[in-house]
C-alpha cells in the first residue's frame, strides 16, 4: 500500500517499522486514534502526545529538513522503535489511553 506520507516496504514502514495490520499502511493506522479520540476527551487529553510520538517516529514528514520536499525525494532513515502506531492500533480504542502513554515513556527513553 502508497499513501503520500509513509513509504510501506516488505509490510513495514521504512522509518518506523511499524507493520501495515489489515491493508493499512503505517500513516492509515494513524488515523484510527485520531477517530478514537473524538469519541473520548479522556483520550482527546492525549492527542498532544499521541501525535508528537507519531512526529518522533516520520521526521521525514515533519522536519524543517523533509517537510519542504515532494514526498517522494524526501530522506527516510529506518530506527528501531520498541512501539509504533502498529501497537496503538493493535490495542484498540479500549487500550488506547494506556497505550499511548506507554509509548510516550519509551520513545522518552528511546531518545536518551
Ligand atoms: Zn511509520
Amino acid at each position: 500500500m502508497i499513501d503520500n506520507r509513509t513509504v510501506m516496504e516488505s509490510g513495514s514502514c521504512i522509518e518506523c517499522g511499524a507493520k501495515g495490520i489489515d491493508g493499512f499502511s503505517c500513516y492509515e493506522l494513524f488515523g484510527f486514534p485520531l477517530v478514537w479520540e473524538h469519541r473520548d476527551p479522556a483520550l482527546y487529553a492525549l492527542h498532544f502526545w499521541l501525535v508528537s510520538c507519531y512526529m518522533l517516529q516520520h521526521p521525514s514528514n515533519y522536519t524543517e529538513e523533509g517537510y519542504p520536499l515532494p514526498n517522494n525525494v524526501r530522506s527516510r532513515k529506518s530506527k528501531f522503535w520498541s512501539m509504533t502506531i502498529e501497537d496503538i492500533y493493535l490495542g484498540g480504542e479500549t487500550n488506547a489511553i494506556a497505550n499511548i502513554i506507554k509509548w510516550k515513556e519509551q520513545i522518552r527513553c528511546e531518545l536518551k
